[in-house]
């Protein structure tokens, strides 16, 4: 069988699973995993860091200029780590500052367009497996397989709360499932490149699947897709 290499679009609400999922289908196929999340994060933290304010289009034109992301793959983690400007940030990237300020810095023009172009480059050679908001809407509008993932707000809420209490045990379930309610409200009614289906992504509820069943299941859509045994 040959082996076309195709581009996976995974795309939906905050803590559905989509970098859960996105990893594990990289792994077994051999393909590159970049989270666009981690992005939109990162360029928070240099804000937060930097005191730029979102709503000033020259400060953050300005601060855009000087921020330079790149994924290196972390042999023991299997996966990439983002660096900002050199630095790994792979973890305070995940702090609950920069989860209550992501959504509207993710909201802005120039910084939507700052990074869907690395986004846009990095799928160039295919091989990708790519999770956000508008990766099958907007960022790969031709991949080959896109994926919608929902899964139950109380299920989701306690996904995020068990991550989140592994680095912070003072985090409370109201306070993730209030950031969670606002990113999902922020991130469909914005403007710019909203959360949305795309026609022909396909709608993979997991609220009640395992991590096997539904790897098992994408790895079939993409098996069609590509005619790659995996
Ligand atoms: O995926 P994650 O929850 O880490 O993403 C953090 C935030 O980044 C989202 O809530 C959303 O506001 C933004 N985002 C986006 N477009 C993407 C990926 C993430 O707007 N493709």
């Amino acid at each position: 069988m040959s082996a076309n290499k195709i581009i996976v679009a995974i795309d939906g609400f905050s803590s559905c699973g989509k970098s859960t999922l996105a990893k594990q289908l990289a792994a077994r196929i051999g393909y590159n995993y970049i989270d666009s999340g981690a992005m939109y994060r990162a360029i928070t933290l240099y804000f937060l860091r930097n005191g730029v304010n979102y709503n000033n289009h020259d400060e953050v034109v300005a601060a855009l200029a000087d921020i330079h992301l790149t994924f290196v793959f972390n042999e023991h983690a299997k996966s990439s780590d983002i660096h900002l400007n050199d630095e790994d940030v792979s973890l305070p990237i995940r702090d609950m500052l920069v989860a209550e300020k992501v959504s509207p810095v993710a909201a802005v023009k120039e910084v939507r367009k700052f990074a869907v172009a690395q986004q846009q480059k990095l799928g160039r050679k295919k091989g990708i497996v790519m999770d956000g908001r508008d990766i099958g809407s907007v960022v790969f509008p031709d991949a080959e397989l896109k994926i919608f993932m929902v899964a139950d707000p109380a299920v989701r809420v306690m996904r995020r709360f068990k991550e989140m209490y592994a680095t912070n045990p003072h985090i409370t379930i109201d306070e993730v499932r209030h950031n969670l309610e606002l990113r999902d409200y922020i991130d469909s009614t914005r403007e710019e490149s909203p959360l949305r289906q795309a026609a022909d992504a396909i709608l993979l509820d997991n609220s009640s699947m395992s991590r096997e069943e539904q790897l098992d299941k994408v790895i079939g859509w993409v098996k069609e897709r590509s005619m790659v045994s995996a």
